[in-house]
């Protein structure tokens, strides 16, 4: 018997390749549901993501592991609207659209230049070659790789914190170039959707294929136990397995391991307002300028989920990475504050929904951070997987546990 521990999508994927490949397997999650950081909630009617979450078309694993028509998939429009504190300016895909591109007066002729060569460049460079960089001594940081490449300082302010400051969750552009490279390859070469009923339905898709008698929820493993194999669960229970897969969060693997957690880690809060006022049409997200702003992106999520809200309402998502020592109410006025300066006629509309506060989001992926391999002493029969392993996004997370499943099954 396969144990994994851990029911999050790097979980999920284990369990979904191991059944295809017809092994007996077990999986032990802590908590009562699946999808570890992929969660919704519901309130008052209204859908609400823990973070928000996009899946991009250009994720291959994805539909390698749910069919994706299923998930009823709501599709952003590519591009952004940039709000400079005076007015909005709606930018294309200059990959889709590269007229308008050329067109917009959000970036200088330089800038514009500059990002239709780095997108070309991408658009020959395989992703493996990308994410190779993420190991490699050379790789440094998204700052210093744009800074090198000669973008300008408004550069930074209108589009690069705002948007990869919001996809990274990274204000200051600290991560490995590597991996931002890999991002905005996969944004120029696919768009972000949602699934109509929030983003934990990825994972909940996942599960509808495993046979309910191999979940176990509720089950906290809290060591491993050598002879015989098997897993110490909390509640004192011994279960045997033949090799085990920890597809776990960082923090969480080194609990376990007893080891020291990780230095550090990326958090954010989202805060949700409800409104009977659109701010907008578009089914795009907002980036305000500004490195001091509280509200590093916002969107109002049901122009691309109308069902996110109920008849009448539409929902607004704000994502801060830095609250300060604010307490909630006065996140939630800053935040209000800040969107109703960038759409007057709704500002007295807001009405504050929830905060939601992810203390743990994504690991730090400083440059490099791929060559390292944090847990080097495993024994031979137990495997480690999950989005700390080569870059935290879905993709990765899935692919971690799919590619751990093959090693699992070769040895
Ligand atoms: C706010 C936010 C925004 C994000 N935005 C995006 C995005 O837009 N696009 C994108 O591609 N990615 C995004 N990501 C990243 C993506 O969601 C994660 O990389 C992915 O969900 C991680 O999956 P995982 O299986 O590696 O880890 P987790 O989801 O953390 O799963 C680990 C599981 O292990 C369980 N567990 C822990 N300890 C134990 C134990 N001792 N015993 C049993 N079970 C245990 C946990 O309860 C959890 O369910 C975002 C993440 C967050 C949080």
């Amino acid at each position: 018997m396969i144990a994994i521990v851990g029911g999050g999508l790097s979980g999920l994927a284990c369990a979904v390749e191991l059944q295809r490949a017809g092994k007996t397997f077990a999986l032990f999650e802590a908590s009562p549901c699946l999808g570890g950081r992929q969660r919704t909630s519901k309130k008052d009617g209204f859908t609400l993501d823990h973070g928000f979450q996009v899946i991009l078309s250009s994720y291959k694993t994805v539909a390698s592991v749910c069919d994706i028509s299923l998930l009823s998939p709501c599709r952003f429009e590519s591009g952004a609207l940039l709000h400079d504190g005076r007015r909005l300016t709606r930018l294309g895909s200059p990959f889709e659209n590269p007229f308008s591109a050329l067109l917009t007066p959000a970036f200088c002729v330089g800038d514009k230049i500059r990002l239709a060569w780095l997108g070309l460049e991408l658009l020959l460079t395989p992703c493996t070659k990308l994410l190779a960089r993420c190991a490699s001594p050379d790789d440094r940081s998204t700052r210093a790789f744009l800074s090198q490449r000669g973008f300008s300082k408004s550069f930074f302010t209108r589009f690069a914190q705002p948007f990869f400051g919001g996809v990274l969750l990274d204000n200051d552009l600290a991560t490995s170039a590597g991996l931002f490279l890999y991002y905005l390859k996969k944004f120029i070469t696919g768009h972000a959707w949602i699934p109509a009923a929030g983003i934990q339905a990825l994972p909940e898709s996942l599960a509808s294929r495993l046979p309910s008698s191999a979940i176990h929820l509720n089950r906290r493993v809290t060591a491993i136990a050598h002879e015989p194999r098997g897993l110490v669960l909390e509640n004192g229970e011994v279960v045997s397995a033949d090799k085990i897969i920890l597809a776990l969060d960082h923090p969480s693997l080194c609990r376990l391991l007893r080891l020291p957690p990780p230095s550090s880690a990326r958090s954010v809060t989202v805060v949700y307002f409800k409104t009977q006022t659109s701010l907008y049409k578009q089914p795009r997200i907002v980036l305000p300028e500004g490195a001091t702003r509280r509200v590093r992106h916002f969107v109002q999520i049901t122009n691309i989920a109308p069902g996110f809200a109920p008849t009448g309402w539409h929902l607004i998502s704000a994502t801060i990475l830095d609250g300060g020592n604010l307490s909630g109410k006065e996140l939630a006025d800053a935040a209000a504050h800040e969107i109703g300066g960038c759409f007057p006629h709704a500002a007295g509309s807001l009405e504050h929904l929830e905060t939601i506060h992810v203390p743990y989001a994504v690991p730090d992926q400083p440059p490099g951070f791929a060559a390292r391999n944090p847990f080097p002493d495993l024994p031979q029969h137990v495997y480690a997987c999950g989005d700390w392993e080569r870059g935290a996004s879905i993709e990765a997370a899935l692919g971690s546990g799919i590619e751990t499943v093959k090693r699992v099954l070769c040895a």
